[in-house]
């Protein structure tokens, strides 16, 4: 079978199919062997593991979880790509592609439908113009695991952010509410066809529990976008605009639960504005 982290198979195949690159669909596709097997490693998909792939491109890092996974489900958006697919994965038998956006995914149905395992991860390369989104909606799923991602150095650093970081903002304390982030390792651009202009990194989420019902959940969400839509305002100044509560409410709130009147969002970690919520929402 063909090595698809050959960069002079990858470039026979797409020239064979005549497939030109779209840069707004962010495909870059990998070519480093080192860098998948360590992809898998820390995933820790086994052959009881339904994995869920966003974008899989050429199919290079689908083969590579067909080889450990129960199954895998990749959806790709770009139509152009499914020819190759149906040439790189034809031995791979437990891979289905979808030809869909997984922005307008319904995932917990998905997932039931087409990887019903009891144990479900998602591993992928995911495109960089839409990773705060995708990252969002596959933890609020909570249908996974284990989550791998490869991604823009940038978007690690941000998604992995903590209060007082470069970079923290409301993407950072949404993943910490959903899960615990790392940073794994980095990935050069010459691990990529086409180059991308910016350095890789892999990161992993392992999910958290959360006790917090329905209702304060909503809550610490809609708190923490407030607290990051307007960053050089107080939180009193941005929950009162957002509705949640009045500024003197919010003040009292505040003093509740041991902050300054005058704290910013950025200050705040995940753990805080779920302790504001409950406050806030005893149940
Ligand atoms: N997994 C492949 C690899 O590692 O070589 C390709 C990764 S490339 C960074 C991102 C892939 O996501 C591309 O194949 C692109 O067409 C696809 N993609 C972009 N937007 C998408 C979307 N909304 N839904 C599904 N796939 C998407």
């Amino acid at each position: 079978m063909m090595d698809l982290t050959s960069p002079a198979v990858v470039r026979e195949l797409i020239t064979r199919h005549g497939f030109s690159f779209t840069k707004s669909l962010g495909q870059n596709f990998i070519t480093s062997r080192s860098a998948l097997e360590r992809m898998i490693a820390l995933s820790g998909i086994d052959d009881e593991t339904g994995v869920l792939e966003i974008g899989p491109g050429i199919g290079t890092l689908t083969r590579e979880l067909s080889a450990h996974a129960a199954a895998v489900a990749a959806v790709e958006i770009d139509q152009a790509l499914l020819p190759l697919l149906k040439e790189t994965l034809s031995d791979c038998g437990n891979v289905t592609v979808y030809h869909q956006d997984a922005l307008k995914l319904d995932l917990p149905r998905f997932c039931r439908e087409a990887l019903p395992y009891e144990k479900l991860a998602v591993c992928a390369n995911l495109p960089y113009y839409i990773t705060t989104p995708l990252v969002t909606i596959l933890l609020e799923a909570r249908c996974f695991s284990t989550l791998t991602f490869l991604l823009q150095k940038e978007a690690v650093d941000r998604l992995c952010a903590r209060p007082g970081d470069d970079g923290y903002c409301a993407a950072s304390a949404v993943v910490r509410y959903y899960a615990e982030p790392k940073l794994a390792f980095r990935v050069g651009a010459d691990c990529f066809i086409p180059r991308p202009k910016v350095g890789s990194a892999v990161m992993t989420l392992r999910p958290v529990e959360r006790t917090l019902s329905e209702a304060q959940e909503k809550l610490v969400l809609r708190m923490i976008q407030a607290a990051f839509s307007q960053r050089r305002k107080t939180l009193t100044n941005t929950f009162s605009s957002a509705g949640l509560c009045t500024r003197e409410e919010a003040a009292a709130l505040l003093s509740a639960c041991g902050y300054r009147e005058d704290i910013r969002g950025e200050a705040l970690a995940a753990e805080d504005f779920i302790k504001l919520a409950c406050a806030m929402r005893a149940e």
